[in-house]
């Protein structure tokens, strides 16, 4: 998978800011930041798409969520609260395929964004 970005930032071939890892997950800062606490959560098993998802992926998609409660713990939001979000397919919004949940913390986020 040398043409996807996230497999190529998990195998240390493009620069990231690592926040989280251990056998099954990565999670970086978003080069982009859209609140001000802002990781993706990825498997680090190529997985293009939620739709692309079976249930042989349901344990590793299952340790991004728990990933999700290290980085809060990590950030000081556990108990004030965060988002975690996948934006999945074209009008989903998913630009990079390669499942990433977002982590998002700091700003209210409004109910249908
Ligand atoms: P999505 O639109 O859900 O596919 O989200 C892709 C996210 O990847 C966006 O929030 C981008 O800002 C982020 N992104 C793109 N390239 C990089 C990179 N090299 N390192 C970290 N985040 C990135
Ligand atoms: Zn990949």
């Amino acid at each position: 998978m040398s043409d996807c970005l996230f497999c190529r930032i998990i195998a240390r071939q493009s620069p990231a800011d690592v926040t989280y890892e251990d056998d099954a997950v990565l999670a970086f800062k978003d080069i982009y930041p859209k609140a001000p606490v802002h990781h993706l959560i990825v498997p680090k098993r190529h997985i293009a798409s939620l739709v692309d998802a079976t249930a042989a992926d349901a344990t590793v998609l299952g340790r991004c969520v728990v990933a999700a409660r290290h980085l809060a713990e990590a950030t000081g939001y556990a108990e004030k609260g965060f988002r975690l979000s996948v934006n999945t397919g074209p009008e989903g919004g998913q630009v990079v395929y390669h499942v990433h949940f977002h982590f998002t913390a700091g700003r209210r986020p409004r109910p249908d964004a």
